[in-house]
């Protein structure tokens, strides 16, 4: 019966171009046609074609919609003849007439883009019925309350999306709901449908007179009229101010355009035998496979979404209308089947007949992402590929942050929202200090640490915080970063909070907490809540920590099964940023294959460390300056041996040390005295020495490898440090695997990385001799200086690797503070000069470029040059594309984003096969 039309069937002949697409009894488009047709008409063309209940129509293509916008709101000359033709053969499918007197046809005209875009643009509904037609659907339906009740519709949608006869404003009531609310009231009535045939013709004239009143015109009553109202209102709403928005939110590009579907109406409002509704093939919010919808009897599409009466969960039609919920199932299975996903459709019954008028790949969760991708492929539906990139991989995150008890969190009381920064749940006794917060922690309780925002000096207040609560600063600020990195729960830039830090109190919106108090925030949606909302860690996270059985936790099946298969066909290597054992676990548990990027200055901020560090920057000489190294020295060993340990065998890149000097030495009167008394010097000498060693720009002052020049025992002590630690291990008695990288940081000339590689080489032979023990390491530096890219060829003469340190390559290349931001942001964002956060997603064209210089030339020095990144942007799916593409051989990311990393990996290398 159905059939794909050949050309010569066709009425536009193959000379001139197709402006309409026939769905129905002959089928001219297919579900890969969505430029053309737009999601909605390529998808019901092929719903047609595969024989489902397709009301006949057909599409207006999206060529028409640049025609028309091209050409001063008009239509190409033969689009008149094509679309009457294209009706004449939908009312014969229907055995009806378009505009008949006794057997009206009545058609929706509906939009659809490329990219469905739900409810932005304007659908019309029972167009057609005019004075005469509602006469004739009156007595083919012997339902006269029907009919009226269908043309006051249609008047009220016309009237409204055509017509422009709407609400002066937001507030104010839409004037045609007012004259219905006004004709029940009247009548001492509640509902609609309680409204009698005539009761619904009188309102029919109302709303006549209403429009002749506000626009002057009376409401058309030819059919043809109303058609080409309807379709220039479709195409005009391509352009209307949420259409716009939307699509600014979305990238959707306004060159697209719409389609415009034009439908036989089928009618869910015919009685009790009929029904409306929206369906799910699985649930959109957990993935599971069960049928989710809802529907109601006896209504027309919009009364689903609109409210007015509380839809049924769809379970409950297998007792209401038991045929039609069976075959609703059977759609439901040969939908998936056909579409290979998880669909999204409306229906609609008619006196008991099922027909399809919808269907779409359904939105859904993160955890529904990965839930219905693994099950299809285990349903045999798709393979690994394809269910791999089905899965957007930030949603692998959802697995892994703790969460809250939802009953939980629906009863809070909510205080305002910010900036979602790091994602999860966390509850605790708000500390508005980071010694505050220790204090807390050290007592046992859970710590939200809130601030205006945060400084270096709140790391450990950090670490000691579940949360992380600011009130200035955007995603990219220091705590939203450092959240990041330690994998804590954040909300920053929450403005509607002001911190009174005299008081310790909080105020948003009249409520004010004070310090303990509790409170709770949701760093997956930036939402702060008053008081304690009960969490938990992940299954997933449980199952790796071992406190929960992997057969118990089916969230922890769909988390490896996702990792067996991104490990299998992923390219990349997958490494963390790692400072202590304690990360460099979680990172392995997470799949880490070794550590890119340890930070070694966070080993010199713990504890009493940093008067050491203090004491040996106020040195005067070389010798005082050895004698505070000395200190040093066994603790950072005993730190590398931990995280030796802790990655048994995997590779460690150890950054030497980076901050520029300011960030060690106290700026507070107070704390310059206490250690002016603890070094036995006078505060005097101490206030000096700070004053000559101040910097006017630090960030680019006396910092990464310049430090370790201008005080070559720094460099020593550390390596030292690095190969006794080694040495120790690989004589221990159960000897461990060592494979220590150094990693000089801020390199720009070669002369520089030949000047501390000396030092490395001859500490490596002194600690061998020593040791006498023979060990393996690697030289390489950390490219983050435009220099270092441009002169890369010469470089790599010295460096075995690079790591691209894009955090800071992005900051020098873009000559851009990434805590400076703030200011122009927003400005910039909304000029959309900056296409994304440059330190977020990867600025590919400029950063990525000078990146793509340094590997092409420093390979052509050094062929077996290693290359990663290590940068935040490691753990950014679409830089970690672009990474894949540029051939590093690994990424280093912090430890919660190793997952992400992971999938994001092999996604990269799928695509790059296609
Ligand atoms: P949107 O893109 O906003 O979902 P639709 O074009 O899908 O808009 O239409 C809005 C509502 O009208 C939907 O509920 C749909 O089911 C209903 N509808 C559209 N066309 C028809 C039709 N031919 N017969 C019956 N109902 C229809
Ligand atoms: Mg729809
Ligand atoms: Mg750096």
């Amino acid at each position: 019966m159905k059939k794909i039309s050949d050309s010569s069937t066709t009425k536009s002949s193959s000379q001139k171009t197709r402006y309409v697409y026939n769905f129905g009894e002959q089928t001219d488009g297919n579900a890969s046609m969505r430029e053309l047709l737009g999601g909605k008409g390529a998808n019901l063309a092929e719903m047609a074609a595969i024989g489902l209940p397709v009301p006949p129509g057909f599409t207006v293509s999206t060529d028409v919609c640049t025609y028309f916008y091209a050409h001063g709101r008009s239509y190409p000359k033969t689009l008149a003849k094509d679309v009457e033709v294209a009706v004449k053969s939908v009312a014969k499918q229907m055995k009806r007439e378009f505009g008949g007197r006794d057997n009206p046809l009545l058609v929706s005209v509906r939009s659809g883009a490329r990219d469905s875009m739900p409810g932005m643009m304007d659908t019309i509904l029972n167009l057609g019925l005019n004075d005469e037609t509602v006469e004739g659907l009156a007595s083919i339906s012997d339902n006269p309350r029907f009919a009226w009740d269908c043309y006051r519709r249609f008047i009220q949608m016309y009237g409204d999306v055509v017509m422009g006869v709407q609400a002066l404003n937001e507030e104010s009531e839409c004037p045609f709901h007012a004259l219905l609310d006004n004709m029940k009231t009247s009548l001492g009535k509640e509902l609609d449908n309680e409204l009698t045939a005539e009761e619904l013709q009188e309102l029919v004239q109302r709303y006549k007179k209403l429009i002749a009143d506000k626009t002057g015109k009376s409401f058309p009553q030819d059919v043809y009229e109303q058609l080409w109202g309807a379709v220039g209102a479709v195409f005009g709403s391509w352009k209307n101010d949420r259409a716009i928005l939307y699509r600014s939110q979305y990238g959707i590009p306004a060159e697209w355009g719409t389609a415009v579907n034009i439908q036989a109406m089928v009618f869910g409002n015919a009685g009790d035998d009929s029904g409306t509704g929206v369906a799910f093939t699985r649930d959109p919010a957990t993935g599971e496979k069960v049928f989710y919808g809802e529907y109601l009897t006896n209504a027309q599409g919009e009364d689903v979404v609109a409210g007015v009466r509380t839809p049924k969960p769809i379970a409950a039609m297998a007792k209401e209308l038991p045929k039609n919920f069976t075959d609703l199932e059977k759609v439901r299975t040969r939908l998936e089947k056909h579409f290979k996903d998880m669909q999204d459709f409306e229906f609609t019954i008619e006196n008991g007949r099922l027909f399809i008028l919808q269907t779409r790949n359904g939105k859904r969760t993160g955890l529904a992402a990965i839930r219905i991708a693994v099950e299809l492929n285990k349903e045999k539906l798709i393979d690994q590929k394809t269910a791999l990139l089905k899965i957007p991989a930030e949603s692998v995150d959802t697995l892994l942050v703790p969460v809250f008890d939802a009953k939980a969190q629906k009863e809070a009381k909510l205080i305002c929202t910010g900036l979602p920064a790091g994602p999860g749940a966390a509850t605790g006794r708000i500390a508005f200090t980071a010694a505050q917060a220790e204090i807390e922690a050290r007592k046992g309780n859970k710590v939200i640490l809130c601030r205006s925002e945060t400084s270096p000096d709140d790391l450990k207040g950090m670490l000691h915080s579940q949360g992380i609560l600011t009130t200035r600063g955007g995603v990219s600020s220091h705590a939203a970063l450092v959240a990041r990195q330690l994998g804590k729960v954040c909300i920053c830039g929450a403005a509607d909070i002001t911190i009174n830090y005299e008081r310790k109190t909080l105020t948003a919106n009249g409520i004010t907490l004070k310090e303990g108090d509790y409170i709770s925030i949701n760093g997956t949606t930036g939402s702060v809540y008053q008081g304690l909302i009960e969490s938990a860690d992940s299954e997933v996270k449980r199952v790796l920590e071992g406190t929960m059985k992997a057969s118990e936790s089916y969230t922890y099946e769909l988390f490896n099964t996702v990792m067996e298969w991104s490990d299998k066909y992923r390219k990349l290597r997958i490494r963390t940023n790692a400072d202590t054992p304690a990360m460099a676990q979680t990172a392995v548990a997470y799949g880490a294959e070794g550590i890119g990027l340890c930070r070694t200055e966070h080993m010199f901020f713990e504890g009493s460390r940093i008067d050491d560090m203090r004491q040996m920057i106020l040195a005067v000489d070389g010798v005082q300056r050895r004698e505070a190294l000395k200190k040093l020295l066994p603790m950072q060993r005993k730190d590398f041996v931990g995280l030796f340990k802790a990655m048994a065998g995997r590779p460690v890149t150890i950054r030497l040390l980076d901050p520029p000097l300011h960030e060690f030495l106290p700026q507070d009167d107070a704390v310059r005295r206490q250690l002016a008394d603890k070094l036995g010097l006078p505060l005097e000498f101490v206030i000096d020495r700070i004053k000559a060693l101040h910097e006017e720009n630090p960030m680019l002052g006396c910092r990464g490898c310049r430090l370790g020049i201008l005080y070559p025992e720094i460099t020593e002590m550390q390596v030292q440090a690095i190969f006794e630690a080694a040495a120790e291990l690989l004589t221990a008695k159960k000897p461990v695997e060592v494979h220590p990288e150094i990693m000089i940081p801020l390199v720009g000339f070669k002369a520089e990385l030949a000047d501390q590689l000396a030092i490395v080489h001859r500490i490596a032979e002194q600690v061998m001799t020593r040791k006498k023990i023979k060990f393996k390491y690697m030289v390489g530096t950390m490219v983050e200086v435009p220099r270092a890219a441009i002169t890369a060829d010469e470089i790599a003469e010295h460096a075995e690797f690079f790591s691209f340190g894009t955090n800071d390559l992005t900051q020098t290349t873009l000559g851009l503070s990434r805590d400076d931001m703030g200011l122009f942001y927003d400005e910039y964002q909304q000029k959309e000069i900056y296409s994304k956060n440059p330190f977020a997603s990867l600025d590919k064209t400029g950063v990525g470029k000078l990146m793509q210089f340094a590997v092409t030339n420093g390979q052509k020095t050094r062929k077996d040059l290693k290359l990663g990144i290590c940068g935040e942007h490691a753990g950014d799916p679409d830089s970690i594309d672009f990474c894949h593409n540029l051939g590093l051989q690994y990424v280093s990311c912090s430890p919660p984003r190793v997952p992400i990393a992971r999938l994001a990996a092999a996604q990269a290398a799928l695509r790059a096969a296609k």
